[in-house]
């Protein structure tokens, strides 16, 4: 078997409002789906971490540069083209858009592997060590509002986050240190006492700016405060996780198991959070989590993107080994988006509806074992979102 054809796929819509986190805000969504078409009419599906121009960057990196580097490879031998690509675009970025371009590529392989085997990714990978996985669903972005009418927001939300079914939920923050905080009571206020809240910066504190924000989010009893300082900023992160007893996660701007290598041996972070669609691909995550167990760092996969995103997550989350194991093991929770986006809606022909199974579910989803990804964009929804560029 032969790859032919790579093409990206960069779907676009309005939402109707401006959203914001800690660096910016903005009014569309965005998704970067990979087609990989073969010789034998078996087509794989991949997406590419990185939303509006970037995505447009990385369609020319996939088609443009690692294309013409592959075409008529086998696409079973991932691990091959991965290195190839990798070792001929060393020097031009071993961090950043290259890899987010190969992520889809390789993703998209796996897809073509399991539906030549017949199997799922989750037993490509090994197996699948449970079925269903709870969800914990982010919300609470940042809108141009006063602070007093943004509070109210956010309390209302969580709350509405919390009814919905999900087992916790994550907030932005980024508005500076005193405002951050009101809005994190904000959210303890709307959830109660006895629901987990996490709390994530973006990257936007110094190591001062940080420690104090962390000491009042210990107050609220806040579950984890995710990315508070800038990714270079390793040893902040050493001495941030010294001092605080709150869990540090981050992570999801990371690539490579180089990059994770430095993360992890540094014990930079409590919890991980790898982002399979930026860092390389499956085949460079199963590496990056098993990386992570050996230091006994729980994961927390970054989920982000369309409905092809949360079930390659999916399929990651049934074949993660319990750490350390045990008669109850701490489980492994699915990141979940509630913001409006049709690409998480309405994208494939069998919709993943993780909102209704987890309003049904107690929280819960169950994990398709279908080959490959386990799931079909909608070709008729593609076209009538692709962007012209
Ligand atoms: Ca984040």
């Amino acid at each position: 078997m032969k790859i032919t054809n790579i093409v990206s796929h960069i779907l676009k819509h309005d939402l109707g409002e401006e959203l914001g986190y800690s660096q910016q805000y903005y009014s569309k969504r965005s998704a970067h789906l990979v087609e990989i078409q073969t010789d034998e009419g078996i087509v794989g599906w991949g997406e590419c971490f990185g939303p509006g121009n970037v995505a447009i960057a990385n369609k020319c990196i996939v088609e443009k540069v690692i294309q013409p580097l592959i075409i008529d490879y086998d696409p079973l031998d991932r691990e091959v083209i991965w290195h190839r690509v990798y070792n001929l675009l060393r020097d031009h970025g071993q961090k950043g858009m290259v890899l987010q371009a190969l992520s889809g590529i390789d993703i998209a392989l796996w897809d073509i592997g399991g539906k030549i085997t017949g199997q799922s990714i989750s037993k490509m990978i090994g197996g699948r060590h449970r079925e269903k996985v709870a969800v914990y669903g982010y919300g609470m972005m940042l809108r141009k509002e006063n602070i007093d009418s943004l509070t109210s927001r956010f309390a209302e939300e969580a709350a509405t986050i919390k009814t919905s079914g999900y087992v916790a939920t994550k907030m932005k923050i980024g508005l500076g240190i005193e405002k951050d905080l009101k809005l994190a009571e904000a959210v303890r206020k709307g959830i109660g006492d006895d629901f987990k809240f996490m709390v994530d910066a973006n990257h936007c504190y110094t190591l001062g700016d940080a420690l104090y924000v962390g000491r009042g989010l210990e107050e609220l009893n806040a579950f984890w405060f995710e990315e508070p300082l800038a990714p270079e900023d390793c040893i902040g992160y050493k001495e941030l996780r010294k001092k605080l007893d709150i869990k540090i996660a981050g992570g999801e701007t990371e690539f490579t198991r180089w990059g994770w290598r430095n993360l992890l041996e540094n014990r930079c972070l409590d919890i991980a959070q790898p982002e399979v669609c930026a860092l390389g691909g499956i085949s460079e995550y199963v590496k990056v989590i098993t990386l992570a167990h050996s230091y006994f760092v729980p994961v927390v996969n970054h989920v982000w993107g369309s409905d092809i995103a949360v079930a390659i997550n999916l399929q990651l989350l049934a074949a993660m080994p319990p750490l350390p194991g045990g008669l109850y093991p701490a489980e492994p929770i699915l990141e979940f988006d509630t913001t409006y986006s049709r690409f998480r809606d309405d994208l494939l022909t069998n919709p993943l509806d993780i909102k209704g199974q987890v309003k049904k579910n107690d929280g819960y989803v169950s994990i398709p074992d279908f080959p490959g990804i386990g799931v079909e964009p909608d070709r008729d929804f593609i076209k009538k979102y692709t962007i012209s560029e």
